[in-house]
Formats: structure tokens, C-alpha cells, sequence
């Protein structure tokens, strides 16, 4: 019986990332596609959020996904495999965003999203003859997707369940790799499907791994009428369009919707307008975030810093601004120029981009590209002033007592955060 082994690929400096953030939420690509690997196929997972690899595992084909900043430690994985002649097939954002390289790493890569010619290429390697490059040349149609397989989930988080209804935007915004890795493609679930995968979580706490859950109003709303009767919490991503109808935010909360991770991006209209999402309209901001909370949800605002716009008033404006409306969590990113973006071919051609060393492609600690209107230094100092005000308690007490949805859990979860900074903090002063 041919053996495949997946890996959900991350770095040390990734892994780092993510646990100062509790960002260890299950990645879903792995698990999809192992519930597509035909019969007859011995199947393993290892998610390297959550354990290590075994390098003497017997094997014949080794699978990897992963994002830019992992690149370079995906391919040392690759390497390894390949130095013991094991197939090595990769996959995922990054190959499809940089395929020349990936191609270099590899006997496989799959361009774009693997449906279809994932089956493929199993079959076609059990025959002893496959392709270097597989290239998805239109939009998989999302119908009858296998449910994700349960087993092959390692992640040890406080979630039950991670599906995807969703599939892209339709939206351009100029940073997103989205846009670009579905070439604006934007896709549905039946919802039928959807709410059958839902269902058969045994847990309650459930995240839509959705690029942007508001995308199709229509069907958003059919959705959530679909997943209320089985009584389940859950959160996604959105975009501000969801905060502008009162129909959407009751259908959601009545289904369980206890958060929306919102892109507010920045509260600059001319960095919104700049990075092409001047759909965001910055002087509606607080009544969306009001409206979204009078329905009990709490809003996790996702912030870049960076913009061509911003100048270094742009940290004590967002935080001011955050604080004011009653933000109960904040993901705060430097803007990164990511590869195959119309963000990073511009950059580059105004020769700002100052290193391509994918591993500083983390948007928390490095800044790859020259700012306009500050330097590194500033946009540095900045994020890291950004998140401590944000996590102090000062903040927390006034964000928090400005809206009251979800405290029980927004409150020791703003405290954890709190604790972690204070820590990192201390061991930065020590080391
Ligand atoms: S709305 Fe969000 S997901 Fe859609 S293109 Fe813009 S940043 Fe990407």
C-alpha cells in the first residue's frame, strides 16, 4: 500500500509568531485534501504547530504546504525527503505565488488549488509516471467537497471545529494575496454541505476559515439561517460590508456568531483609498463597530501599518480610535509587499523593496520594503507601541467597558495578552 505523508509546514520564527499571538488555530488545507487521496493510500499528518516530524518515516510521497515565510524551511524539509529519493510534491500559497522557485525544491508543485489534479497525480504516480508541474487553469467549482478529515486535525486549540463555507473575494485590494491566489475567482459551498460539515463537529466552538464570510450577503445570511439550529458558537473573517447590514448581524448572531475578525485595515481614508479598498469608508467606522456590537458580537479589528499614506501620527490615531469605539481585540500587521501582489510589483519598481529574505516576510518583526513617510525605525517603534498600549490595562478597562459584548471570554483573553507582552517585554530588557 503506497504511503503519503502531509505536512502543514511552519518555521521556528513562524511558530514563535503565532503562540505570542495564541494564533494556533487548525490550518484546514491538509486535512481537505487528505479526505481526496483515492483508496488504497496509507495517509499520515503532521502539523508543525503542533508536532515534530520523523525523519525516518517510511514513505513514498511527501506533501508540503506553506506560506512565505516558511519558504526556506519548507524547502530544507524538501531537501531532506528528496536526499533519501522520496517524492516531494509542493503545494500552497507561496509555490503558487513563486512557482519558479518552489519548482527548484521539488519533483512536484501544484500551482493554484490542488481539486482535481490532486486525484490526478496520485493515480498517476501509483502508475509510475507523473508531471513536475500541475496547474490549475480555472476556478475548482466547490460542490460536493468531502468534509475535512477529523483525524488528521492536531492543533490543541480552544476550537472544536475549522470548515471553510468560502472560497476567495472579489474584492482587489492592493496588499492581499487572496485576490491574487484566486484570481478573484469567488466561490460558494452549498450551503446544505456546509451546515452538514458543521453539524458534525461534536464541540461548540467553530471558525469559518473564510478569506471574507460577507462577500455574498445573500448567501451569507442563507447560510446562518442553515447553521442555527445546531446551537454552535462561531466566528470568521469579514469584511466592512458586514458591519452595514442590520439583516446579515442578526442572522449571524442568531446562529451563534460570537466574533467578527473585521479589516478595517486603517483609519487613514487616504491609505484606504491608496491600497485600493476605498470601499472602507473610515467616518463610518464607529457606527459599524456600534451597530455589530448591538448584536452582541465582538469586533477583533484586523490593522496594518505601513501604508504609502501613513506618517507616524497614524499608531496614536488607530489606537485613539480603537479605544473610542470599544474594540474588544486587535490583530495589528505590518504591511508586507508579498510576492505576486500588485503591492510588491509596484514596491519593486520603485526599487523601495529592501530585502527578499522570505523568513522577514512575518509582517510582526521586519519590515521588507522602505516606508514612505517614516522610517523602518519608526514603523518599528510604532507597531510595538501599538500593542502595548492596546494591551494595557488601562486600554483594556476603557475598551472593554465601552461595550460589554462577550466579556466573559473577551476579558481574560485581553488579560492573557496583557501578561504575554509584560513577559516578552522583561525578556527583551534582559537578554
Ligand atoms: S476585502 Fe479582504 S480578503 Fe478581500 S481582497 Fe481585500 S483584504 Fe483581501
Amino acid at each position: 500500500m503506497p504511503k503519503l505523508l502531509l505536512i502543514t509546514a511552519s518555521s521556528r520564527e513562524i511558530r514563535n509568531v503565532r503562540k505570542s499571538r495564541f494564533l494556533g488555530f487548525q490550518q484546514i488545507t491538509m486535512p481537505y485534501l487528505a479526505a481526496r487521496v483515492p483508496d488504497g493510500w496509507e495517509v499520515s499528518h503532521v502539523d508543525e504547530e503542533a508536532e515534530k516530524i520523523n525523519w525516518d518515516i517510511e514513505v513514498d510521497v511527501v506533501g508540503i504546504t506553506f506560506h512565505t515565510p516558511s519558504a526556506y524551511h519548507a524547502y530544507e524539509i524538501a531537501g531532506r525527503f528528496r536526499l533519501r529519493e522520496i517524492c516531494v510534491v509542493l503545494g500552497g500559497p507561496h509555490v503558487t505565488l513563486v512557482p519558479e522557485e518552489a519548482s527548484q525544491n521539488a519533483d512536484v508543485i501544484f500551482i493554484g488549488e490542488a481539486e482535481g489534479l490532486w486525484e490526478e497525480f496520485l493515480k498517476s504516480f501509483e502508475a509510475g509516471s507523473y508531471q513536475h508541474v500541475y496547474q490549475q487553469t480555472s476556478a475548482p467549482i466547490l460542490e460536493n467537497i468531502p468534509m475535512a478529515r477529523k483525524d488528521l486535525f492536531h492543533r490543541h486549540d480552544h476550537t472544536s471545529g475549522v470548515l471553510f463555507a468560502t472560497r476567495g473575494c472579489p474584492h482587489e485590494c492592493e496588499f492581499c494575496t487572496i485576490a491574487v491566489m484566486y484570481c478573484r475567482k469567488f466561490r460558494k459551498r452549498p450551503v446544505v454541505e456546509v451546515a452538514a460539515e458543521y453539524a458534525s463537529f461534536k464541540g461548540k466552538v467553530i471558525i469559518f476559515w473564510d478569506d471574507n464570510i460577507s462577500a455574498d450577503m445573500k448567501y451569507a445570511k442563507e447560510l446562518f439561517r442553515a447553521i442555527t439550529p445546531y446551537r454552535k458558537w462561531w466566528s470568521s473573517q469579514a469584511s466592512i460590508h458586514a458591519g452595514r447590514d442590520d439583516e446579515f448581524l442578526k442572522a449571524a448572531s442568531e446562529s451563534g456568531c460570537k466574533q467578527l475578525f473585521l479589516g478595517l485595515e486603517s483609519v487613514s481614508q487616504q491609505s484606504m483609498t491608496g491600497a485600493n479598498k476605498g470601499f472602507n469608508h473610515v467616518e463610518e467606522y464607529f457606527q459599524i463597530i456600534e451597530r455589530i456590537h448591538s448584536h452582541g458580537i465582538a469586533v477583533q479589528a484586523g490593522i496594518v501599518f505601513g501604508f504609502d499614506q501613513d506618517t507616524s501620527q497614524i499608531f496614536e490615531d488607530t489606537l485613539d480610535f480603537l479605544e473610542q469605539a470599544g474594540v474588544q481585540n486587535a490583530t495589528f500587521n505590518i504591511l508586507t509587499p508579498f510576492p505576486g501582489t500588485p503591492l510588491y510589483r509596484r514596491i519593486e519598481s520603485e526599487g523601495r523593496l529592501l530585502t527578499c529574505d522570505w523568513r522577514k516576510y512575518n509582517s510582526r518583526h521586519d519590515v521588507v520594503y522602505q516606508p514612505k513617510l517614516m522610517s523602518v525605525n519608526e514603523l518599528l517603534a510604532g507597531f510595538q507601541y501599538a500593542n502595548e498600549r492596546f494591551y494595557s490595562l488601562s486600554s483594556i478597562a476603557k475598551r472593554l467597558s465601552r461595550s460589554p459584548a462577550q466579556l466573559w471570554w473577551t476579558l481574560p483573553l485581553n488579560l492573557a495578552y496583557h501578561y504575554r507582552w509584560m513577559l516578552s517585554k522583561r525578556s527583551q530588557k534582559s537578554s
